[in-house]
């Protein structure tokens, strides 16, 4: 068994992995017994911490003291209320990344220090970075950030060494959207080229239905979600229900909530069909078209060429994206393995890769750099100098590891010094690209304008870029590395967000199914009418006072009366295992 964990950091849910032996990639359950952990915090009245299930359910009554999605937010500045506190993407994903850890050493009987973790191939530096941070911040050495559909590819090429194929990644998260080209052949796994949208998944989805039902029900959908959160969240979670059915049924109905997100008895809802729910979603389908077109090109292949389309994320059980994709590319995707498991598997087959594991020596796998990096350059145009162009140094979709170099010239004549600004990004104008970082090159000789400057860019797997500057007659050479930059935070602050995850408490592990069980039925009060009502909340008054209390067997009957309470409504409690 390898001691380097896989993770997939996901904007929904959350998945652990290791590798086995005998097994292969093998995921972790949680405590409540499931595989997936939905990516959810939740902060309760106590200052005590929730993950997962329970926070999930909690979201719902209290979306105030929960935060969720927050991996959109990844690599800015922005924070997240919970309660009467802040916090940021890297702070709440490292909050996961511990329940994981925690979850994983429970499972195997060890503890965790190592991981892999698996992120969009389409995040941007920053994103990495934050990642990277929220990893830290958990206690953990990050070993790699790997691309999600590169590890999606990973699982595939283990169970298939045989196969001799072009192979497209088709990864639809919550809130994320990767296509990837890939060569499998003769156990070596060839990343052609990627591309993506960062801001594109399942929960797009979901908001359009939502703000669909709020139009249908003669509301304005931004008045709602910011005057009655209550009625926004209970609604959303419905529509989030609907589209799941949608992926298995002709047609659904959904609910009205009022006001404070409760459900009347005989209150309005509204019927939507797979038809209405396509069109709706059409212009969402339609910014799925331009990643994968450019992926086929970059990698100068038809849709025809593509032998097998492999699904990643939640979102591709969608009838509706199988419908595309048939369109697209005139063959049904693969169904093979699960969607929501493979990048987790896969971050844990190059945990083994990492380990030198003996099962896995026989795989190689290169991988592509997913942007364009270059530096800024002045240009001469007519008798004017215009600066802020963009000079691609390494093109995107360049296989790394890679090292390539560029010249460039002084301006002016005796022109002592030159900075030298690095960017990441496609745009012809450096500031609609991401800076990452600069180098300042000084002590040029005297001489007249036109002095080469050799620039060399340096790219790793772990996606370190190395930046080079010599000066031609000289020789003089100046050099930096550019890795661990995060947006907005200095080393003190880092330390900072140390010392403070260090202080949160968690809600002890064991006793996670109770809080689950507590929020779940919480949220079907919302649900239920008056009469059901007045016997769930008897049912939860009791179960809540006797988990407060040390005597066990009455404990196990009051929740074994709540059970059978939610039971008899049509609320049966299940396991998530089972779902
Ligand atoms: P992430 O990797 O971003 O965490 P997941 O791969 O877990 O995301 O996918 C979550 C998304 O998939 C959510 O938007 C969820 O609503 C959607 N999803 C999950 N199951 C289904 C289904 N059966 N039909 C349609 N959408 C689904
Ligand atoms: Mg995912």
């Amino acid at each position: 068994m390898t001691r380097i964990v896989g993770i997939d950091l996901g904007t929904t849910n959350s998945l652990c992995a290791v590798f086995d032996a005998h097994q292969g990639p093998v995921l972790i359950p949680n405590a409540v017994g499931s595989v997936l952990t939905p990516s959810v915090v939740g902060l309760l009245d106590d200052g005590r911490i929730l993950t997962g299930y329970p926070a999930r359910e909690m979201s719902v009554t209290r979306p105030e003291r929960t935060a969720a999605r927050f991996k959109r937010f990844m690599g800015t500045d922005d924070h997240r209320p919970l309660g009467d506190q802040k916090f940021s993407a890297p702070e709440l994903s490292s909050v996961i990344l511990k329940t994981l850890v925690q979850d994983a050493r429970a499972h195997l009987g060890y503890q965790v220090t190592d991981a892999v973790i698996t992120v969009p191939a389409y995040f941007n530096d920053n994103q990495r970075n934050a990642t990277k941070l929220a990893g830290e911040l958990a206690g953990l050495k990050v070993r790699r950030i790997i691309n999600e559909p590169t590890a999606a590819a990973l699982t595939y090429g283990y169970h298939e060494k045989e196969a001799d194929k072009k192979i497209l990644v088709f990864d639809l998260g919550g809130g994320t959207f990767d296509v990837t080209l890939m060569e499998i052949f003769e156990g070596t796994l060839e990343i052609i080229a990627t591309a993506g949208r960062s801001q594109l998944g399942g929960e797009d989805f979901t908001e359009s239905l939502t703000r669909h039902v709020l139009t249908e029900a003669g509301m304005e959908p931004e008045r709602v979600e910011e005057l009655e959160p209550l009625r926004y969240t209970r609604l959303r979670k419905l529509c989030e229900q609907a589209k799941i059915q949608l992926s298995d049924e002709e047609e659904v109905k959904i609910a009205l909530p009022d006001a404070e997100g409760k459900l009347a008895e005989n209150g309005d809802d509204i019927t939507i069909t797979r038809a209405a729910f396509a069109d709706l979603c059409a212009p969402l389908l339609d910014r799925l078209k331009q990643p994968i077109a450019r992926t086929l090109r970059d990698g100068e292949c038809t849709p025809n060429e593509v032998q097998d389309i492999i699904l990643v994320g939640g979102a591709t059980r969608m009838y509706l994206v199988h419908q595309f994709l048939a369109d697209y590319f005139g063959k049904q995707p693969m169904c093979k393995h699960n969607p929501d498991e493979v990048v987790a598997m896969g971050a844990a087959v190059q945990a083994a890769l990492m380990d030198d594991h003996e099962a896995v020596e026989e795989m190689v796998m290169t991988d592509v750099c997913p942007f364009t990096l270059g530096v800024e350059v002045s240009k001469r145009l007519g008798s004017s100098v215009r600066d802020g162009y963009y000079l691609p140094i390494i093109h995107r979709n360049t296989t790394v590891p890679v090292s390539k170099e560029e010249v460039v010239a002084t301006l002016y004549d005796n022109q002592s010094q030159v900075m030298v600004k690095v960017y990441q990004g496609e745009s012809r104008k450096t500031k609609e690209n991401l800076m990452l970082g600069e180098l300042e090159v000084n002590g040029i000789p005297p001489g007249p304008a036109g002095q080469p400057i050799y620039i060399r860019f340096t790219y790793d797997m772990n996606g370190i870029l190395e930046v080079e500057a010599i000066v031609h007659d000289s020789g003089l050479k100046f050099q930096t590395v550019l890795t661990h930059h995060v947006k907005g935070l200095n080393e003190q602050e880092i330390q900072r967000a140390v010392d403070r995850m260090q202080e949160v408490k968690f809600y002890p592990r064991d006793e996670l199914r109770h809080q689950h069980l507590l929020h779940y039925a919480e949220q079907v009060i919302g649900e239920v009418n008056p009469m059901e009502r007045e016997r769930l909340e008897e049912a939860l008054d009791q179960f809540e006072q006797a988990l407060f209390d040390t005597d066990r067997e009455l404990f196990e009957h009051r929740r074994g009366l709540l059970l059978e309470t939610l039971d008899n409504m049509g609320y049966a409690f299940d396991d998530p295992e089972d779902l």
